[in-house]
């Protein structure tokens, strides 16, 4: 027998029963359904998912009413059984807005029920199951490609779940739109007991397939959004939004490893704004909140695409200049430095005239050693400090010198306690 022949035979076999196919659907979309929905319990914050899960509970409530076709009404097993099935696509795509952060739209929620009630009202498409078939087709391709547009639309988002959801939506839809073609080209096209033909049977036999692979990708997509979140968490200072201390320490250790690849040397800043205690004082701490979100967002318009900047701590921020020698980086030190005076001069309608310091380490070549650039940083900065604030200063080889004699193991500034007064 040849592998067409039993094909045929096997589609055949299949559509004999047609009955259970039914019933395992209706097992499953109803079982994936409540999976999704206890997954959205257990991490609430993901508000997609349960859209997600209770379109999988409708689909299966869909498929009762399918089912129902001969023992009720063709309006209950027909027509209410596709306005709920499409309102179920349309709770997926609702799904994919929601989880990329835009609003469900009530309208197009319900569009693809209402549209296939009223059309089912008129007699020319009572009539023709052909023209049945392509506008419940075309309503469902209308909201799994529109499920598939919106998570393209989120893709700069790094989910590597997020591809095979666009694919899984884009190539159901696909086939439901060629079903209409497709069935009339094909031996086994449509005929008058449609539950019988087995076109149906390799539609839902499809479905199915896609209910149970969409799922998954679906719980992996809200899966790998939250590790996502708790990594950026983990790396981002809440107040600035900037990388926190360990994500600066992490990073510039990388950037360093590549500038000594490079060959090109590297600088270090230290920043430390000017008498931040008196402007708690004198304005309150959400103030000086304030304060220290103008300097994340001077000091990364100020900085280069490539650099780092972070916040190691209270009012003090570092930046990691790659491929930097002395020269460029203390114009870029002066031009932060001017950049967050003129922006400090008044903040929210107070004259504030918020300043800061900056000590500069350079490693011209050879490798880069963060921890000893930031201990340079930090002595130059002493020095600003010290000779009036708000002003630059260069790490000298004396200072540099003077570590090494001086210091048996090099320690992060940030943990230092500066009291140059
Ligand atoms: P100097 O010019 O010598 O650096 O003086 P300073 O007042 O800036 O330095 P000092 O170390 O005396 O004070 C730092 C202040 O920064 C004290 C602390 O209350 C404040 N601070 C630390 N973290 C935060 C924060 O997250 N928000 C606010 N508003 N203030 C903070
Ligand atoms: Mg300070
Ligand atoms: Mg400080």
């Amino acid at each position: 027998m040849s592998g067409f022949s039993i094909a045929i035979v096997w589609w055949d076999s299949m559509s004999l029963d047609i009955n259970t196919l039914f019933l395992v659907t209706i097992y499953v979309e109803a079982m994936l359904g409540l999976l999704l929905l206890f997954a959205w319990v257990q991490n609430s914050g993901i508000m997609a998912v349960a859209w997600w899960g209770c379109a999988h509970i409708l689909r299966a409530a869909s498929v009762v009413l399918f089912g129902l076709y001969g023992s009720v009404s063709n309006l209950i097993s027909i027509d209410l059984a596709n306005a709920v099935l499409f309102t179920a696509f349309a709770m997926t795509w609702t799904g994919a807005r929601v989880f990329d952060g835009r609003t469900p739209h009530p309208l197009g929620l319900f569009a693809g029920a209402a549209l296939w009630l009223l059309a089912c009202r008129l007699p020319i498409v009572t009539e023709s199951p052909e023209a049945r078939i392509l506008i419940s087709s075309g309503i469902i391709t209308a909201y799994t490609w529109l499920a598939a547009y919106e998570f393209w639309q989120g893709r700069s988002e790094p989910l590597v779940s997020r591809w095979p959801a666009i694919f899984m939506l884009f190539a159901h839809g696909a086939l439901f739109l060629l079903r209409t073609p497709l069935s009339a080209v094909l031996p086994w096209s449509v005929n008058a007991q449609v539950f019988e033909s087995v076109w149906m049977t390799v539609l839902s036999f499809e479905a199915l397939l896609f209910t149970i692979a969409i799922a998954f990708i679906l719980l992996a997509m809200a899966k790998e959004r939250t590790e996502l979140l708790h990594k950026t968490a983990s790396l981002v200072d809440p107040l600035t939004g900037i990388a926190n201390r360990r994500a600066f320490l992490e990073g510039s250790a990388m950037l360093a490893r590549r500038a000594d690849t490079d060959s090109t040397g590297a600088a270090v800043l230290l920043i430390d704004l000017d008498h931040f205690k008196q402007i708690n004082d004198n304005y309150g701490h959400a103030f000086g909140d304030r304060v220290l979100q103008l300097f994340a967002q001077t000091a990364c318009a100020n900085i280069g695409p490539f650099d780092l900047v972070g916040r190691l701590g209270g009012e003090e921020f570092a930046a990691l200049l790659h491929n930097s020698g002395k020269d460029k980086a203390l114009a870029t030190a002066e031009k932060l430095r001017a950049a967050f005076a003129a922006a400090a001069l008044e903040v929210d309608g107070h004259p504030v005239n918020a300043t800061l310091s900056v000590g500069v380490a350079v490693s011209q070549h050879g490798p880069v050693d963060i921890s000893a650039m930031l201990a340079q940083a930090d002595q130059a900065l002493y020095h600003a400090k010290e000779r009036g604030r708000n002003r630059v200063e260069l790490a000298s080889l004396d200072l540099v010198l003077h570590l090494d004699s001086t210091t048996p193991s090099l320690r992060i500034p940030a943990l230092a306690n500066k009291s140059a007064a």
